[in-house]
């Protein structure tokens, strides 16, 4: 479904990604894992067209997407649930959710998405009239990523969705993630907690310093000493 190309990723003078290549097939889940400033974030937004390559190749259901235009990203099925969630806190639930369709016009379709949110997250129908910048961390997560279902994804990027989040809340939104994938969404998940992430993964990627290092499936990379050892605390 996705396939990255050796792509080289600058700000300025700064290489934040060095020849990163990766693939996602259509129905997993595959995490990229990796210490702060790894260029985990810079891999997804480059995804999303915030970003532009210097060079390589990235290619989605068989065409290039490298250097478009965020916009017809999103309309060609890709939406990124960015890190800090970013929700317009002047705005209720409902209008936050209503925003992350603002592409679509199936307005048949967008009344059965937004049911199909609320019922993932029944927190966000509880709160629908609610000022979104009044939630918890986790609720804004979930609202976050209920926007990017309204955008009807065929692969959703999530960018550290357990950040900042209780234990508790961090299980709920992992369980929410399999939930969504088992739907038929294709998922591709950043994350510094290696430990759910892998736990949910069908693949991994391991990112360090803008280049990948290792990969392989989620099982393999847990049994995998320097996976243990750097990201899963020894254990
Ligand atoms: P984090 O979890 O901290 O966001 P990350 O793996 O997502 O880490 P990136 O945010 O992709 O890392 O950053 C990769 C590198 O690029 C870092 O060295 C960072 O300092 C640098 N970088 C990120 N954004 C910018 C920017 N706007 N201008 C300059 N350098 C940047």
């Amino acid at each position: 479904m996705l396939k990255v190309n050796d792509i080289n990723v600058f700000y300025g003078n700064i290489q934040a990604l060095k020849g990163v290549s990766l693939e996602v097939n259509e129905g997993e889940i595959v995490t990229l894992i990796g210490a702060n400033g790894a260029g985990k974030s810079t891999l997804l937004k480059t995804l999303s067209g915030l970003l532009k390559p210097k060079q390589g190749t990235i290619e989605y259901l068989g065409s290039s997407i490298a250097g478009k235009q965020a916009q017809s990203i999103v309309k060609a099925g890709i939406s990124h649930v960015p890190e800090g969630r970013r929700v317009f806190a002047n705005m209720t639930v409902e209008e936050n959710l209503e925003l992350g369709a603002y592409l679509r016009k199936d307005k048949d379709g967008i009344a059965k998405d937004l049911q199909r949110v609320f019922e993932l997250f029944p927190r966000l129908l509880e709160r629908r009239k609610q000022q979104s910048g009044t939630l918890s961390g986790g609720e804004q997560q979930m609202l976050a990523m209920g926007r990017a279902i309204m955008a009807k994804p065929k692969l959703l990027l999530l960018d550290e969705p357990s950040m900042g989040l209780a234990p508790l809340m961090v299980k709920t939104i992992f369980s929410i993630v399999k939930e969504i994938n088992k739907e038929g969404t294709t998922i591709l998940l950043v994350e510094q907690n290696a430990h759910m992430a892998l736990s949910v993964a069908d693949r991994a990627y391991v990112i360090e310093t803008g280049r990948v290092v290792l990969s392989g499936t989620a099982k393999e990379l847990k049994e995998t000493e320097q996976v243990k050892a750097a990201y899963l605390g020894g254990l």
